[in-house]
């Protein structure tokens, strides 16, 4: 079962290359490294590496390699930054960039109390003891350990909220999947220069809704 494993991710990560959306050798050897099978329920482990969501718990799911794929190259990352990711869900987003950034901080920020237990869970087992889990509001960002290097938000937005803009460094790098609850959302990439605000659209995503205050109000 591991080799199938190990064989589907080669498989996956080789298309993403050869489509052009995998670009980054660190952003491979990361994707190689982690071991998603660990991050998803055991009755999903054989499909680990099939190339979308899972449910986990709660009502949360692991996104898709390809997806954590583009917000890592949207964002390049580089070893020794502070990153925020909003929504830990498995985990399996903070280990990546845990991965990317090494000597770095990695902070995750999940609102669901059991969703919180389950990143925190996964990511211990897998070896990724210094990131930090935070049960909290992520629309809210984290001010304590403010400002950061790269904000990768991964639950959909009304729109990128003012706090998490504000905790970004001058020279920070946000990727967030931008409008409504159905029908999808575009992820937007947002970059803090010294002129001001730059954005982009990368094009139409799915993700599950943000919540909390600046999230929607379901
Ligand atoms: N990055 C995850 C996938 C996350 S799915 C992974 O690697 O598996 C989106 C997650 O965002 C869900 O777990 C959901 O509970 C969480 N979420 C929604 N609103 C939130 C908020 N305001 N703060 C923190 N997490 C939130």
């Amino acid at each position: 079962m591991m080799e199938e494993l190990e064989k589907q991710k080669r498989e996956v990560l080789a298309h993403l290359e050869a489509i052009g959306r995998l670009k980054s050798p660190e952003i491979k050897r990361a994707m190689l490294k982690v071991r998603r099978e660990l991050f998803v329920l055991p009755e999903y482990k054989e499909e680990a590496w099939v190339d979308a969501p899972l449910p986990i718990v709660g009502k949360a799911t692991i996104s898709a390699p390809h997806m954590y794929v583009i917000m890592l190259e949207a964002v390049k990352l580089k070893p020794g930054e502070r990153v925020l990711e909003v929504g830990s869900g498995s985990g399996y987003g903070a280990a990546l960039i845990k991965e990317i950034v090494k000597r770095g901080k990695v902070i995750t920020i999940e609102i669901v109390p059991e969703v919180c237990e389950f990143a925190r869970k996964n990511l211990k087992r897998a070896g990724y003891k210094t990131v930090k889990v935070i049960c909290g509001d992520g629309s809210q960002g984290f001010p304590k350990e403010a400002p950061y290097d790269s904000i990768i938000v991964t639950a959909s937005c009304p729109e990128i909220p003012k706090p998490l803009i504000e905790q970004l460094k001058v020279g920070g790098r946000l990727v967030a999947p931008v409008g409504g609850i159905s029908g999808g959302q575009d992820l937007i990439y947002l970059e803090k220069t010294k002129e001001g605000i730059k954005t982009e659209n990368l094009g139409p995503v799915i993700f599950l809704e943000l919540k909390g205050k600046y999230g929607w109000r379901t």
